[in-house]
Order: C-alpha cells, then structure tokens, then sequence
C-alpha cells in the first residue's frame, strides 16, 4: 500500500501503525522482530490469565478433533451447557439463564433486545427507552453504540443512530463542592430519577452501566452509596438494570462480577472479554429467569447469530473458567490490584500530572492533568494519550489508552495486566 500500512489496518483514529504479533506466553508477547512486551493491559482487558495457557490450549485441541461447529438451532452441545451451567453457578440468585454469542457489542446487543420484549410479554411496549451515562461504552454495532456516551464514536452515525437518553457518569472525583463523596454519589445517582421523570416513566425500558467504568471512564468507580440508590430507583420504577461486565466480570475486579462488591443485583448482565480471555471470540448475557421464561412464553427470543454458542469458543472459556478457580484468580486480582494501585498512587508525589488513580483489583487507570489542584485536562492538541502510550512500546511495556472528548476526563491509561501477574512483574 502507497502508505506503508498492512492492507488489514483500518484505524479509526489515526494511521497508527504497530509491531507484528509473533507470539505469547504469560503476562509477555513477542513481536516479529524479537522484542518482549510486558501486556499491561491485558491487550483490552481480555487477556485475564495471560497468553498460551497450556490447559486452555489442550481443551480447545480435544474439541477440535471432536466438533468446531454445529448450528445452535441444529444441536445443543456440551462445552455451552457446561459452560452455561458453570456460569449461571456463580451469578445472583436467579440469574440462570444464559444466551451465548461472540462478542461484547453482542452481549450488550441481546441485553437490550431482551430487555424490550420481556416489556412486550408483560404488556407494556410503550417501554423502550434505554438511559446511559455520558462519557461510557458498550459496543460498536449501532444498537450497543447507541447506548454508548463517546460523541468521536457515534457522531458519524447520528442519523442512523436510536440514541439513548443520558445522565452524566459518577466523576465524583472532578467535583468541588462541599458534599462528601457519598453525597455526591447520591446526587449522580438522582439524576438518573429525574431522567426517568423527565422521559416518562411508563416509557423507559432499563438503564445500563458499566458498574466499574471500562475504556470510556478509566476504571471509574462511583461511591458507594450510588450502586444502592439506582438499584432502588429502578425498582421504583419497574425499569430493568443491566449491567454492563463485559470488561469489569470474569474476576478482574477482584470478585467474579464487579456489581458483588455492591452486592447490587442486575436484572440482566453482558459478559465477555475475560471470559474466552483472548482464546475465543465469547461472550454471553445472562439473564433473570422470570425474565427470560416471559420472553420464551411470548413466542421466543427473536434475536441471534450463527456462531453463538460455537463448540470451541465454549471449550475454550470453560477452560478458561477452571483455570481462574484452580488458579485462585479472584484473589489474585484482589490482591496484586492493592499492590499496583499502591505503586501507581506512590507515582503521584514525583509526578505532578498525574492526576488521579482509580480502579478495582486489577483494573486500574490513572489520569493524566495539566494541574492536580483543578484537575484541568492537557490541551487535546498534546496527544498525550497516543506519547505516553508509544513511550511504553519503545520501554517494552503496554499500556491501554483513552481521551475521552466531549467529557470532562482527560487523557486516561488503563493499567490491567493478565490477574496471573507475579510481584516481579509488578
Ligand atoms: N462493553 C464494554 C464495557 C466494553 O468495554 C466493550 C469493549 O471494550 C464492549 C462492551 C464491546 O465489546 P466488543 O469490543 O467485544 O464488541
């Protein structure tokens, strides 16, 4: 190509051109020309118990020589059912039934149509809006990206865009007010209340967030007392919560869904990312029973796609599953996360741009300001986001990167190495 990029390269942002992948093994890649890069965040926080682990890779081998296909509406198979059964096993009570498909955007997808024809079943399709918050994201298919708060992303298809109604994410910390910060969890949560008023009540179908923010927020985490107060206003509302793990559950948190650490009780979750943990294309919504058997009773979910629920992809997060039980995972995200936050928010006193470090076990994300007293933003125009990231490539080390424009986080670097990472590596 006249420009010297692979013919598969299409960035959206910029003409970035990045080193050839030769091959992984734990928390390292090598790239082509030999260089060891130490995957700091996880490639996108998929990558949770590091790359070629030799169990995942000899499931994912025995099911291969058995089946790699079978039509979901031509056979059930056994890795899905036991996956799904494995699954179900660690969700909120009554959180048992599970729709596989191959991706986050997906998952977020099947969320959201579940969502409108469960109110079809029960007799109430005037509900069908769905709020979010601003800045967040759910995906790039123009259902999930119509509930994501990134104007760079969505604008270009404003016109053929449903976009969602949205209340402002929980960035407690750029507040300076007088209010304690569980106040001001209180106050964000509110607005999702006067959201709800303001759209009519008997309209709105469910609210969806991330309840540890991915890469639109940078692992924001709101108090304590907001997780409660939504769960509240939804069901005073008879609004169905959904929460977003497809980057937050799997363990990275420190906790098998992130919602557990606010014992908040979704109504319907999207998964995927850690779950096929960068060995499968995976992921799946699992939803309440009474739910789901109310969309079933009413003729049935009308939505799918081909590869869902494929044999391999299943194997390959049933072993990915064992291994993070057999491991001890969890507790090692838990753990190493109080580590590398520890190490990150020690960086602060030597450096005075770096405004804030944030996060949950071991996805974490620090914030780069032009002042820490203001938290005012770099000027858009330093490009810090894309520097400190080629910075990190050139010192073998890589970093997850976001500016998220229109909002009032600046430039943020998610830090979330595979949850097998040892001190060492810390
Ligand atoms: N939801 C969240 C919270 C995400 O972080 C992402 C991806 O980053 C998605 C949905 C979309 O997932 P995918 O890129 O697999 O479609």
């Amino acid at each position: 190509m006249s420009d010297g990029l692979p013919p598969s390269n299409l960035f959206y942002q910029t003409r970035l051109r990045r080193p050839q992948l030769a091959r992984g093994a734990g928390v390292y890649l090598w790239d082509s020309a030999g260089k060891r890069y130490l995957d700091g965040s996880s490639g996108a926080m998929v990558s949770n118990i590091g790359h070629s682990n030799p169990a995942v890779l000899a499931a994912m081998r025995r099911q291969m020589e058995l089946s790699t296909f079978g039509y979901r509406l031509h056979f059930e198979n056994e890795p899905a059912e036991k996956l799904a059964t494995r699954i179900a096993g660690r969700m909120p009570e009554g959180l048992d039934r599970v729709f596989f498909v191959s991706g986050g955007s997906e998952a977020v997808e099947s969320c959201l149509k579940l969502a409108r024809q469960y109110a079809i079943a029960r007799g109430q399709a005037q509900r069908w809006k769905v709020i979010s918050r601003f800045p967040s994201y759910h995906g790039s298919t123009l259902g999930a990206l119509g509930v994501t708060g990134m104007s760079l992303m969505s604008a270009p298809f404003a016109p053929m865009l449903r976009e969602s109604p949205k209340i402002p994410a929980p960035t407690c910390y750029l507040d300076r007010d007088a209010l304690t910060l569980e106040q001001r969890g209180l106050r964000y949560a509110r607005m999702l209340r006067e959201e709800i008023l303001a759209q009519g009540p008997e309209t709105v179908l469910a609210f969806i967030m991330e309840p540890v923010g991915g890469a639109s927020t940078g692992a924001l985490v709101a108090p304590d007392s907001y997780y409660a107060e939504i769960r509240a206003i939804c069901d005073e509302f008879g609004i169905l919560l959904i929460c977003d793990e497809v980057m937050s559950g799997a363990g990275r948190t420190g906790r098998y869904l992130a919602s557990e650490h606010w014992n908040l009780r979704p109504d319907i979750v999207a998964l995927s990312k850690g779950f096929g943990a960068g060995y499968a294309p995976l992921g799946a919504m699992v939803a309440d029973g009474r739910i789901a058997e109310a969309v079933i009773d009413n003729g049935g979910f009308i939505h799918g796609h081909t590869y869902a629920g494929n044999p391999l992809a299943c194997a390959a997060g049933l072993a990915v599953l064992e291994e993070i039980d057999r491991l001890d995972l969890i507790t090692a995200a838990e753990q190493q996360g109080q580590a590398l936050k520890a190490r990150l928010e020690a960086t602060m006193e030597r450096f005075p741009f770096i405004g804030d470090v944030r996060g949950k076990g071991l996805l974490l994300a620090f914030e780069l300001v032009a002042e820490r007293a203001t938290m005012e933003p770099l000027p858009v125009g330093l490009n810090a986001h894309l520097r400190l990231v080629d910075i990190a490539y050139d010192a073998g080390l890589i970093i997850y990167s976001r500016r998220t424009r229109g909002g009032r986080i600046g430039d943020h670097f998610l830090v979330c190495p595979p949850l097998i990472v040892s001190d060492d590596q810390i």
